[in-house]
């Protein structure tokens, strides 16, 4: 089995201890990396400060060369990472490819930042003096991501980390660390400097804390659980912080919605990706007028899903690991015991005998304030949740603590617009699934869900950046704002 390193300052580096990531659809070993330490995160925070001094001071333009070349390269090799993403997480074949996409598109989309970066200019309230504002870099900042897009998601911190001309620290999950390995390497193949960007692999609560905790660090970017984002906010001291974390997200289908497009939509968002997105769609909530007979339909296209090794014909891949399942299968029971009526799966399954597959599970009968319906369950576990009118499916959208991703179904105008209006959430789709973000709008939530801060577009900017505020007095004397204007 081929064995990695971490990469410091451009360096291979090894540790004493070492983790092994599995492919979860056949639990066979892929690769061996380092367990690397709290000390590796202090020799990489201090290759990256070294480096920060001349990455900040390259210009964008030249900065976001780098990023496209590594698109290319990633366009080039596409194939092979899709399949590597499809064996280390699991995900069918066409959604690893499209993880690759994604990374793809924020690298080009990211590039075209190098030319804008932009400020604005505004109006002094004194003669001969101008006023704008700059975007300055962070500094050395702490990146830390989770397994379930392990391509993509760096690629959305990594990319305008690195155009904003920060230096960072990445620390990818434990579970798919090859996919952040690629990612780095072809980056340093595009020409990223030594140090500007130190990949440090290992576990979380030595290596991710340090990150959080380091003085040196003087922002993060962090993507994963509540659970992890708390710890963060509770330990990071004075940092910029951006958390994008869980979501419970649902899907609206009004009575006169088309039950085939809604369909489709809620297939996609339940169980694509084996529900482990944080965009999926693990509540549906029905319009009594359409719900038998909804549920009824869902029935029959779940048991046409083929669950099975991604790389071959399925629908429905591996959950990362068997932490994963055995926590899935926990909330089935939790909804059992609650009173939700199970109506398709609701069990852990193997393929070949191997995998850490579940089965595509449907709850109906769910009332709001079950557990099912209120916790992130990561899996593929379906809630139905009956709603007798536009206002009660509001309420119950937004009965959550988390306000992520969310969708309405419906031909009637008004009853989409008032749900744009009223759903607490980042995201708002119309007569499509909850999932399916693109690169150049922002993306995040409301709630507990992060807080506040947006990847992608020019948001996604905020927080790789700093706003510095710049005046410029040309009169010759000593001008006083608010003293010799009042
Ligand atoms: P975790 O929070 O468990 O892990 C995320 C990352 O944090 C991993 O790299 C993990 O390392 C690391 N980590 C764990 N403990 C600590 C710690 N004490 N200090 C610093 N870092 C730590 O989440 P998962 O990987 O399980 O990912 C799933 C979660 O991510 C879901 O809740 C999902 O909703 C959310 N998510 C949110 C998205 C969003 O944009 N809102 C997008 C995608 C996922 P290690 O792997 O070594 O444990």
């Amino acid at each position: 089995m081929a064995s990695f390193k971490m990469i410091i300052n451009g360096k291979r580096i090894g540790a004493k201890e070492s983790f092994v990531s599995l492919n979860p659809a056949n639990e066979k070993p892929i690769a061996i990396f380092p367990k690397g330490t709290a000390d590796d995160v202090k020799a990489a925070i201090g290759a990256a400060e070294e480096a920060y001094e001349k990455w900040s001071r390259v210009p964008p333009p030249a900065r976001a060369q780098i990023l496209l070349r590594a698109a290319q390269i990633l366009r080039r090799e596409k194939q092979s990472l899709g399949r590597l993403v499809t064996m280390e997480m699991g995900k069918v074949l066409a959604e690893g490819l499209g993880d690759v996409q994604e990374a793809i598109d924020i690298f080009e989309y990211m590039a075209g930042e190098g030319r804008r970066l932009f400020g604005h200019t505004t109006t002094s309230e004194l003669p001969d003096k101008l006023a704008m504002t700059v975007r300055a870099p962070v500094g050395v900042m702490g990146l830390i991501t989770p397994w379930n897009f392990p391509m993509a998601i760096p690629a959305w911190k990594l990319a305008p980390c690195i155009v904003c001309g920060n230096a960072a620290v990445f620390k990818p999950a434990s579970d798919t660390p090859l996919c952040a390995l690629r990612i780095v390497e072809i980056l340093e193949r595009a020409g990223l400097p030594p140090g500007v960007v130190n990949l440090v692999t290992g576990p979380g609560g030595s290596v991710g804390s340090e990150i959080v905790k380091n003085k040196g660090i003087r922002g993060i970017s962090f993507t994963g659980s509540r659970d992890v984002g708390e710890f963060v906010v509770k330990n990071a001291g004075i940092k910029k912080v951006g958390l994008e974390l869980g979501g419970k997200n649902g899907i609206i289908v009004m009575d006169d919605a088309d039950l085939r497009l809604a369909l489709d939509g809620v297939i996609w968002g339940a169980f694509g990706t084996t529900g482990q997105r944080c965009t999926a769609a693990s509540r549906v909530i029905v319009h009594s007028g359409v719900k038998e007979k909804f549920e009824r339909m869902l029935l029959e296209s779940m048991a046409k899903l083929r669950l099975g090794d991604g790389l071959k014909k399925a629908d429905v891949g591996p959950l990362i690991n068997k932490a994963a399942a055995e926590k899935v299968h926990g909330y089935v029971e939790v909804g059992m015991e609650e009173g939700a009526r199970l109506a398709s799966g609701g069990h852990p399954a193997k393929v070949n005998g191997k995998g850490f597959f579940y089965q595509p599970t449907l709850f109906t009968d769910v009332a709001t304030d079950m557990r099912i319906a209120q916790e992130e369950i990561f899996g593929p576990v379906l809630c139905l949740i009956e709603a007798a009118s536009l206002d009660h499916a509001i309420d119950a959208m937004n009965s959550v603590t988390y306000g992520l991703s969310s969708s309405i179904y419906t031909k009637d105008i008004r009853s989409a617009m008032v749900a744009v209006r009223a759903i607490e959430a980042g995201l708002v789709y119309v007569n499509s699934s909850t999932i399916g973000s693109e690169v150049h709008l922002p993306f995040g939530g409301v709630k507990q869900t992060g807080n506040g801060a947006r990847e992608g577009g020019i948001e996604g900017i905020n927080e790789f950046s700093e706003t510095k505020t710049v005046y410029i007095d040309y009169s010759g004397k000593l001008q006083k704002a608010q003293i010799d204007t009042g």
